[in-house]
C-alpha cells in the first residue's frame, strides 16, 4: 500500500509507504496522508469476519493498510496486545437500547474514551518501529485535560518514547488530573504549568520552534491526523455491522463529530465494502460541519464551550481527506483551497464538492439542552447512563438515521463516569467509574507544578529523558 499527501499536485508522482507515514503523522506540504487506493473486502470475507475476535479482525482490516511494514504475525500479536488490557471481552460491544437501535460502546479501554482504540495500536506501531531504526522520540503535548490521559496511556511503558505532557495548574478536574498523575511509568511525566491551557500549548509550539532543542531530544506529537489512527478506527464499524448481519444487512451509524477523524473511518469502512445506509454526523454547538453539509457554506466561527468539550473545535482537520476525495483528488486546488480557508477563515467549495459530500454524509446539530434532554430520556427508556458526547450520537440516530428498519447504531464515545456532573443533573444519578478505575481517586497522585517558563521546561524536559530517569522520581 502506498500512500500521497492530499496537497500533492498531480504531477509529484511520489508515494510513501505505511512506515514512513505512521512516522511522519502529518506530510510536509500540511497535507493529510491517504492511500492512493482504498482496498475492498468481498461479502464471503465479511461473512467470515463473524467468527473473528476484536484483534483478529482488527488484523484483517489493517494489514492491507499495513502492506509489508510488518509481517501479519507481528501485527496480530501487537493488536492482541494492545487490545488485552480493555474491560470487556469483546472489546466493542453492542447494546441494544430500543428496537433496531444500538450503542456501539467505545469506552472500555484505558481511558474510557473511543481514541484509546486507535492509540492503543498507534504507540505499539510506533515503538516497533523506532526499535527497528534504533531511534528514540520524545513526544510532547499540551492537555486541557481530555486528551493527555490518551497520549499518556498511548506511550506508558513503551521502550523508545518519552512523554511529556503539560497541563494547566488547578484547571482541570480532578478526575482529568488523576488518570495522568497516577500513573507510574518511568517514561511518563506530568507538568502543572503555572498559566492558562494557552500557555501550555505556546510552551510546547516553542519548543518544537527551539530546533537546536528539537533535534537533540528528537521531539514527535501524538497526531490527531495519522492515518494509522484512521485504520485502527475502522475496525469497529466492521465489527458492528458483522455483529448485526453485513454484508446481508445495511447498516446506520450516527458519530459524534469533531476533529471529522472518527466519523471519516466510517466512510472509509463504507468504502472497503460494509454497507452502510446512513452516515450521520451530529455536531454540538460548534457546528460548521452541520453548516456546510445544510448550507455549502464553510466558515469559521468562534469556538464556545458545550456540553461535549471533545467536540468544542473550530476546524475539523480530518474533513480534509473528503474534500480531497469528493473534488477529483487534486492535490494542487486542495492546497489552493486550505490556504484560501487559513486566510480568509471562508472554505472554497464547489457545488458539485458540495453536492457530492451531502450524498456520502447527513448531520444534525445538537445544542445542550437537546443533549440534556436526550440523556434524561434515554435514562428513562432503558435505564441507561449516557455521557454527552454519545447523547448527540443517539440525538442524530433518532433525528436523521434511516427508519426502514434497518439497524441503527450511535457511537458511544466516552463512559458517562467521564462527564459525570451532568449525567448527574439531568439523572439524579452519579455514574460510578469502571472497575478497573475504580480507586482512581484514592491513587498516589504526584504532581509537578513548574513556571510558566521556557527555559524551566526545557531543563526539566531534558534532565528527564531517557536515561535521566532517576531525576526527580523518588
Ligand atoms: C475526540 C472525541 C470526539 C470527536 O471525535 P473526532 O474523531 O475528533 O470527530 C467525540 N467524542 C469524544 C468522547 C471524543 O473523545
Amino acid at each position: 500500500m502506498r500512500y500521497i499527501s492530499t496537497r500533492q499536485p498531480a504531477t509529484n508522482r511520489e508515494t510513501l509507504g505505511f512506515e514512513d507515514v505512521l512516522i511522519a503523522g502529518l506530510a510536509p506540504d500540511g497535507g493529510l496522508y491517504v492511500p492512493t487506493e482504498i482496498p475492498k473486502f468481498s461479502a464471503a470475507e465479511m461473512r467470515r469476519f463473524r467468527q473473528l475476535s476484536y484483534a483478529e479482525l482488527a488484523a484483517e482490516v489493517l494489514a492491507p493498510f499495513v502492506g509489508d511494514a510488518f509481517h501479519r504475525d507481528e501485527l496480530l500479536a501487537i493488536l492482541e496486545d494492545a487490545y488485552a488490557g480493555f474491560d470487556h471481552r469483546a472489546v466493542a460491544p453492542l447494546n441494544q437500547i430500543g428496537s433496531g437501535e444500538f450503542l456501539l460502546e467505545l469506552f472500555h479501554g484505558p481511558t474510557i474514551a473511543f481514541k484509546d482504540y486507535a492509540l492503543q495500536v498507534l504507540g505499539r506501531l510506533f515503538d516497533a518501529v523506532l526499535a527497528r531504526r534504533g531511534e528514540r522520540v520524545t513526544i510532547v503535548g499540551a492537555t486541557s485535560g481530555d486528551t493527555g490521559s490518551a497520549a499518556i496511556e498511548a506511550c506508558r511503558d513503551r521502550e523508545n518514547i518519552d512523554i511529556f505532557i503539560l497541563y494547566p495548574h488547578g484547571r482541570t478536574s480532578a478526575v482529568q488530573r488523576r488518570q495522568m498523575t497516577t500513573v507510574k511509568s518511568p517514561n511518563v511525566r506530568t507538568l502543572a504549568v503555572e498559566g492558562s491551557f494557552d500557555d501550555c500549548q505556546d510552551l510546547v509550539k516553542a519548543m518544537f520552534a527551539d530546533v537546536p532543542f528539537r533535534n537533540r531530544h528528537r521531539l514527535s506529537a501524538v497526531n490527531s491526523i495519522n492515518w494509522a489512527r484512521i485504520a485502527a478506527q475502522v475496525v469497529y464499524y466492521f465489527a458492528a455491522g458483522v455483529a448485526l448481519g453485513a454484508p446481508d444487512v445495511p447498516i446506520s451509524f450516527a458519530v459524534p463529530t469533531g476533529n471529522f477523524g472518527n466519523v471519516y473511518a466510517g466512510h472509509i469502512a463504507r468504502a472497503m465494502g460494509l454497507p452502510v445506509a446512513e452516515l450521520v454526523i451530529g455536531t454540538n454547538r460548534n457546528d460548521i460541519l452541520y453548516r456546510f453539509i445544510e448550507t455549502g457554506e464553510m466558515r469559521i466561527t468562534s469556538v464556545e464551550p458545550s456540553l461535549s468539550p471533545s467536540m468544542d473545535i473550530q476546524v475539523s482537520s480530518n474533513f480534509e481527506r473528503l474534500l480531497f476525495e469528493v473534488s477529483g483528488r487534486d492535490g494542487a486546488a486542495l492546497a489552493a483551497a486550505m490556504a484560501e480557508f487559513r486566510k480568509s477563515g471562508h472554505l472554497p467549495a464547489s457545488r458539485e464538492t458540495w453536492n457530492a459530500t451531502r450524498g456520502l454524509i447527513r448531520a444534525h446539530r445538537v445544542d445542550d439542552d437537546e443533549t440534556r434532554a436526550t440523556i434524561a430520556q434515554v435514562y428513562r427508556e432503558t435505564g441507561e447512563l449516557l455521557d454527552p458526547h454519545s447523547a448527540i450520537a443517539v440525538a442524530a440516530s433518532r433525528a436523521k438515521g434511516r427508519k426502514d428498519g434497518t439497524p441503527r447504531v450511535a457511537l458511544a464515545c466516552a463512559h458517562p463516569a467521564k462527564f459525570p456532573d451532568v449525567v448527574e443533573e439531568v439523572t439524579g444519578r452519579y455514574p460510578p467509574l469502571p472497575a478497573h478505575m475504580a480507586d482512581l481517586m484514592t491513587r498516589p497522585e504526584r504532581e509537578t507544578p513548574i513556571a510558566n517558563d521556557l527555559a524551566a521546561i526545557e531543563a526539566y524536559v531534558a534532565a528527564n529523558v531517557a536515561g535521566n530517569n532517576e531525576g526527580s522520581r523518588a
